[in-house]
């Protein structure tokens, strides 16, 4: 089975269009890690499309701001994120609303692959924390008991590997000492093999379709093939002019539309 992984749209419906394009024939499924609206300028057209294609999805920290949920107060965000959720509120149809707020806001195990699930932030946070160093996926690989687990939410696209050290080590991967994690490296379009034997587990992130923050402007997204388990982190170029002349039509703030150039 091979899974389409999407993150991090962020109403970048152009993005959107281009990742589904590029991935034509590549997929049998798909799954969204969250956040698909936020930022970008087309909040409706992004959960219309994320409804119809895919087959599990989590809500994200952005989503859950627009829809007003308590435990985010959207003043925690920096202002231009605020500014863009509120402005996102306005647009978004009831229709389109209830979809978004039908997402789930807890950690998923799709049946289809088993020792596995998908969160849009941490299995600590799951919708807050940023996995953004070795050090936080270890502190989060003892919190969940499944092989892999998916996440998005830094918008950056990597692959912590956790091991023992050891043969024979505890295996709670709890700071014992046994266990380290260290950054598998990501060459796009060269699948990864992902090695689940005893002793090794892996927290992986696509990057972000809509809005990269790792330097490369182009959309993000990856293929978890489970037959044999690899994992493709793929690029894809997008004109990102006709989604920042939408942005300027919206009236987004300024360094939001200019930062889609610089991928951050
Ligand atoms: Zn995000």
């Amino acid at each position: 089975m091979r899974i389409l992984i999407i993150s991090d749209i962020h109403a970048n419906f152009v993005a959107l269009e281009s990742v589904v394009a590029d991935a034509q024939g590549r997929y049998d499924a798909v799954w969204c890690l969250g956040d698909v609206v936020g930022y970008g300028p087309m909040p409706n057209e992004c959960v219309q499309l994320v409804e119809e294609l895919v087959d599990y999805v989590v809500i994200g920290n952005h989503d859950w701001a627009v829809l007003g949920r308590p435990g985010i107060d959207v003043d925690d965000f920096n202002p231009m994120a605020r500014e863009a959720v509120l402005w996102t509120r306005k647009v978004l149809t009831a229709s389109n609303r209830a979809l978004l707020d039908s997402f789930p806001d807890v950690p998923v195990q799709p049946l289809e692959v088993p020792d596995l699930l998908f969160t849009h932030a941490s299995p600590r946070e799951p919708v807050w924390e940023y996995v953004q160093t070795p050090m936080i996926a270890l502190e989060n690989f003892a919190l969940f008991d499944e092989k892999i687990c998916l996440v998005g939410h830094t918008h950056k696209p990597v692959i912590y590997r956790w091991r023992l050290e050891r043969a024979g080590e505890a295996e709670d991967g709890g700071g014992t000492g046994a266990a380290t994690v260290d950054q598998l490296p990501i060459r796009p379009e060269e699948p990864v093999y992902l090695d689940v034997s005893a002793d090794q587990r892996l927290i992986l992130n696509p990057g972000s379709v809509g809005q990269p923050r790792d330097n490369d402007p182009r959309a993000a997204y990856a293929i978890l093939d489970t037959d044999p388990m690899t994992w493709e982190a793929r690029r894809v170029a997008y004109p990102i002019d006709l989604t920042q002349s939408q942005m300027r039509a919206a009236h987004l703030p300024r360094r939001l539309i200019d930062r889609l150039n610089y991928g951050w």
